[in-house]
């Protein structure tokens, strides 16, 4: 857990948050700001700060993370969805914190902006 960080907050409980999905590795929640009608926020429980900050040991928990998605798509019977994550500033990321954007529910743009 980081102090201060708002991903960290909703994992612990102390912000509240609209959960879709949670297992020992990650919580799944909805977007405060959706992009699209369905639009979820996969998060580590662990900390780590962006996929650029992940180490060769969390290389288990991004498969373990990239299985849950899977999951989670299926449960809101989404069949076509974008996973997005942002790193830096310049590609979006506001939070510090590794997140998984899932969308769906809407055709989508590409290339996106
Ligand atoms: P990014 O800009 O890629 O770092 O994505 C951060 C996302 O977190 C944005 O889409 C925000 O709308 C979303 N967000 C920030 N705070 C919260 C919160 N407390 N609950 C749900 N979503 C949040």
């Amino acid at each position: 857990m980081s102090e201060n960080c708002i991903f960290c907050k909703i994992v612990s409980g102390q912000v509240k948050s609209q959960n879709v999905h949670e297992d020992d590795d990650c919580v799944a929640f909805k977007d405060l700001n959706p992009q699209a009608p369905t639009h979820l926020l996969v998060v580590p429980k662990k900390h780590i700060p962006s996929l650029a900050a992940a180490v060769s040991g969390d290389e288990a928990l991004l498969g373990r993370l990239q299985g849950a998605i899977r999951a989670i798509a299926k449960s809101q019977k989404l069949d076509s969805y974008r996973v997005v994550t942002n790193i830096g500033r310049m590609a979006g990321q506001s939070v510090d914190h590794l997140h998984y954007h899932v969308l769906g529910g809407r055709r989508l743009g590409w290339p996106p902006g």
